[in-house]
């Protein structure tokens, strides 16, 4: 299957090249973009599983350059390295308070938004302030906000995370942990983590037909999370298999296609 090893190398080299490029560009533009509000906010629903009544929203952001959309996986992990991430995300963060404080005007049903936390915030000491600070300028009150935290962050930067975690935790914030059984799994780290949602990774629920092993662990890690007083959401369903399933093994919340995609905050605000 392989090729000669010097064709594999001019294959490799050019991808590198390709990837340079775009790079470059993306770091040449983002400022430019930030201000030309080219960054948009979309709103994915959550449903409770039992009932499939709309328990809140995720604040996903697009980069949406000359009509075409672009997906955060090929920018985030560009911003996460040169820093930016940090502006495009207290941008997002403002875009939520100003949807939530229109929803608090025209007397809409209010539902929290969850809005992401790279592993960069963490590296500065006032970010719990710095939301803070932003949060009351709009007057959104805390609990209407919740802060996704990957699990990730709580291996590389376990002090850090779990700090922030019980500041925003204290402060009244909604706080979830993301993509929870990604990665090599924190559950030594369950017991220190003072959250409220769990949202098990959507690899979980990458095919329809959970594997008996699958379905073992997914069900323990919510009855795990239950006695913990934890409340868990899936993330990634796509399929009423895997609904069933979910409600079956009472998982409190879901996230997926099989609901909704994320969508333009005009189309979300038709449902509540
Ligand atoms: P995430 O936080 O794990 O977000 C969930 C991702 O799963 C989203 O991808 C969502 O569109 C996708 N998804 C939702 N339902 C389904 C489903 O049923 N099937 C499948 N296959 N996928 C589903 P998206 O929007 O492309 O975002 C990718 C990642 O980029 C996010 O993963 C998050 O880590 C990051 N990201 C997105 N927006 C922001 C942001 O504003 N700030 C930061 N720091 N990161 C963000
Ligand atoms: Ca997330
Ligand atoms: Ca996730
Ligand atoms: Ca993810």
């Amino acid at each position: 299957i392989k090729s000669a090893p010097h064709s594999t190398y001019c294959f490799f080299d050019i991808n590198m090249q390709l990837n340079l490029q775009r790079e470059a560009e993306i770091n040449n533009t983002m400022e430019q973009a930030l201000k030309d509000r080219e960054f948009v906010v979309y709103l994915q629903p959550k449903v409770n599983l039992h009932d499939n009544s709309l328990v809140g929203a995720e604040a996903l952001v697009r980069w949406i350059r000359d009509g075409i959309i672009i997906m955060p996986g090929d920018f985030i992990p560009i911003f996460e390295n040169n820093g930016f991430v940090v502006n495009l995300d207290f941008f997002v963060y403002e875009e939520v308070c100003k949807i939530l404080k229109e929803w608090m005007k025209q007397g809409k049903k209010l539902v929290p938004i969850s809005i992401n936390v790279s592993r960069v915030h963490l590296h500065d000491e006032k970010f719990v302030d710095n939301i803070k600070s932003l949060v009351d300028s709009y007057g959104i009150p805390y609990n209407l906000l919740e802060l996704e935290l990957t699990e990730s962050i709580f291996l590389s930067n376990t002090e850090a995370a779990l700090t922030a975690m019980r500041q925003l935790r204290g402060l009244g914030f909604g706080v979830s942990i993301d993509d929870f059984g990604a990665g090599y799994s924190s559950l030594n780290l369950l017991k220190d983590m003072a959250t409220d949602v769990i949202k098990l990774d959507k690899e979980f629920f990458g095919h329809d037909n959970m594997q008996r092993e699958e379905q073992i662990i997914v069900s323990s890690i919510i009855s795990m999370a239950k006695q913990l007083n934890m409340k868990v959401l899936s993330e990634g369903v796509e399929t009423q298999n895997q609904s069933d399933f979910l409600r079956s093994v009472r998982c409190d919340m879901a996230q997926g296609y099989l609901y909704s995609r994320p969508i333009p905050v005009g189309d979300f605000e038709k449902l509540i």
